[in-house]
This record gives structure tokens, sequence and C-alpha cells, in this order.
């Protein structure tokens, strides 16, 4: 099991001498072996980091789905030390299935906020995002759209463009929803989301920006961080520059749950050790590095990610649009539920 991809922006003569914290030198035989359904390049640059400071290999195995039936299937003797997801959802289900073992560390205790880690420490947040809407620069008005709930407003009506309502972004976003909310008015104000689609879900969250650059929609839900992303890319750029960002949720009542004033649906990406881990001190040793100033402060300035640590700088994209409420609804509880999000999803013909 090898993935290697050559670093960008970092290079490895630079980074031998540094001393991380958390990571002691060992064995070069030593390795740690990832499961992952987060893309290897948003990774493997912090584990190339890690790898030279240690002398610890890490093995990246890539696979967007099936990894729950994979640990599964693999049961005592899977290879697996740790599994790297990007979204609580996946994570949590995960730790539910019993695939998954409690991780007591007090670097990670102390760089995690609590809210972004599991209380019974299966799981741990490392990078958190926030679901945005986009809406065209010269086609909808600025503060036309303020809300989660105004995507389902009858004005929109052929305007807005997402991914598919079962991907897991979506899914988490309606599953909050659901929790602010109550499942029927949820499945109203999918039906009225659904009902104002400008064409049939397709495309991950990159490609609504491009249909707005194109004039296909005027309005689109994506993660943040794919902003930072195309504005360093010579030939997305332009899709970014066509939309203005907008967090959704930032002003009215707060204070209850439901509230429009509640914050920007935010999620995680996240790791846990495998219950069956086979190389357990070498995999705690990158989690705690994962966790540290360094590898955080790569995942903000690499990836455009918020870093869970606190008093990580972000990238100047991000820093740029300043800052926002976030919604603090607990992930656990939005994951809770998922089925009942995707249930609905197929309920209201979210992808027909
Ligand atoms: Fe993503």
């Amino acid at each position: 099991m090898k993935t290697r991809l050559s670093v960008t922006l970092v290079t490895l003569a630079t980074l031998t001498t540094i001393v991380l914290p958390g990571v002691s030198i060992s064995d070069a035989a030593a390795e740690v072996n990832v499961y992952s359904t987060r893309k290897p390049q948003l990774i493997q640059p912090m584990f190339d980091v890690f790898t030279a400071a240690s002398g610890i290999e890490v093995n990246v195995v890539f696979a967007e789905k099936g990894m729950l039936e994979k640990l599964r299937s693999e049961g005592v003797n899977s290879p697996a030390d740790l599994v790297f997801t990007a979204d609580i959802g996946p994570l949590s289900d995960i730790k539910n299935a019993g695939l998954t073992q409690a991780v007591q560390s007090t670097a990670l205790d102390n760089n995690i906020p609590a809210s972004m880690r599991d209380p019974e420490h299966h799981w741990f947040g490392l990078t958190s995002r926030a679901r945005i809407i986009v809406t065209s620069k010269d086609r909808v008005g600025d503060g036309d759209v303020t809300t989660y709930e105004d995507l389902a407003e009858p004005k929109f009506k052929g305007m807005i463009c997402t991914r598919s309502g079962k991907h897991a972004y979506m899914v988490a976003l309606t599953a909050a929803m659901i929790v602010h909310h109550g499942a029927a008015r949820a499945e109203q104000w999918l039906t009225g989301l659904k009902a104002n689609l400008a064409r049939r879900p397709e495309g991950n969250d990159r490609a609504q920006v491009k249909a707005i650059k194109q004039g296909a929609c005027d309005i689109a839900v994506i993660n943040h961080y794919y902003m930072h992303k195309m504005l360093a890319d010579p030939k997305q750029k332009p899709w970014s520059d066509a939309v203005r960002v907008v967090f959704p949720n930032q002003t009215g009542q707060t204070g209850q749950t439901g509230q429009t004033g509640r914050g920007t649906h935010m999620n995680i990406s996240g790791m846990a050790m495998t219950k069956h881990a086979p190389n357990r001190d070498h995999a705690l040793q990158l989690m705690e590095f994962l966790a540290s100033e360094k590898a955080q402060q790569m995942y903000a300035q690499l990836n455009g990610e918020y870093a869970v640590k606190p008093g990580v700088a972000l990238a100047d994209s991000v820093q740029a649009w300043g800052d926002f409420k976030r919604d603090h609804v607990d992930l656990a509880e939005v994951a809770s539920y998922r089925r009942e999000a995707s249930k609905m999803a197929d309920r209201v013909g979210y992808d027909d």
C-alpha cells in the first residue's frame, strides 16, 4: 500500500530540520495505514511533513465510497490504522458501526475544541468548512439571498443549481434543517428548493459555480474552500470571479434553534482510529501532528479550510471575506438525521 504524490508549495528538503510537536524519530520501517475519503492531494502535503520529521511512512488508500463496508469485511485483519473523511456523516457512521476505538490524548484535547470532537473520543475534527451560498454578481442583487430558507422562495424559480441532494454535503445541510425546523418544515423547504432548480443536479460544488459563470443558473450552494481553490486556478478563477460569497443566516433573531440569525451551516473533515489499528502508537503520533500548529496552518493555507485549532491564521482569500457567525448546532445531532435527510431527498425527487 503506497501512495506518493509530489509535495507542492513545501519542499521536503527544508522540512527535515523542523522539529514537530508530538513527533519522535522512529524506526525507518515504521508506518501508518490510512483509509481516506478525502482527496489524497488535500492531505498528502501534511503526511509528507510528518514522514520527513518522524521517519514514519504514511500509506494512503483513497476510497471515496464503501469505506465502512471495507473496514467491516476486513475485520481484525484490516491493515487500516486511521480513517479520514470530508464530512461528519461517514465518520459517525463508522464509529456507530463499532469500527473505531477511543483515543485519549491531551494534545488532541488541547488543540481541538470540544465541539469539534466526539465526547467519547472516537472521532476528531481537523478542519471545518462553511456551506455558503454564491450568487451571480450580474444577475442577482446584493442582499437578495441571505438565508438557506430563501432558497425555497418561489421568486428564485429556475435560478438555483446544486450538486446531488444525496451527496454528503447536501445531506448534512438538509439534516441541519431538520434539526432547526423539524422534519415537516424541512421537507417543505427541500421541496421548494427542488422546485427552484435550474437543472437536474449534476457535478461537484465547483461545477455549480462554473454553471453560474456560463449562465445556466444564478445561485448555488457550495463549500467555502472551493472558492479559495478556484481563485488559485487560472482556468477556474473566472468562475469564482463571477459570483459573490454569501454567508447565510447572519442576521435576524438568534438564541433559539431554527431562527434566521443562527449562523452559517458548518461541517468538519476529521479522523478516527480504527478498532484494530495495527500501528496504534504511530497512528497516534500522526493524529497529534495533524492537530498541531504546523499541520493546522497547512490545512488553512493550502486548502483554504478553517483550522480547528484556535488562533491559526486563515488563508488570505478566506480572510478577505471577513468574520461571520457560525451555526453551533451539535454536529453529532446533525449526523443523527442524515438517514432521514437522504430519504427526504428521494421523496422530493431532488435528483430526478
Ligand atoms: Fe470537498
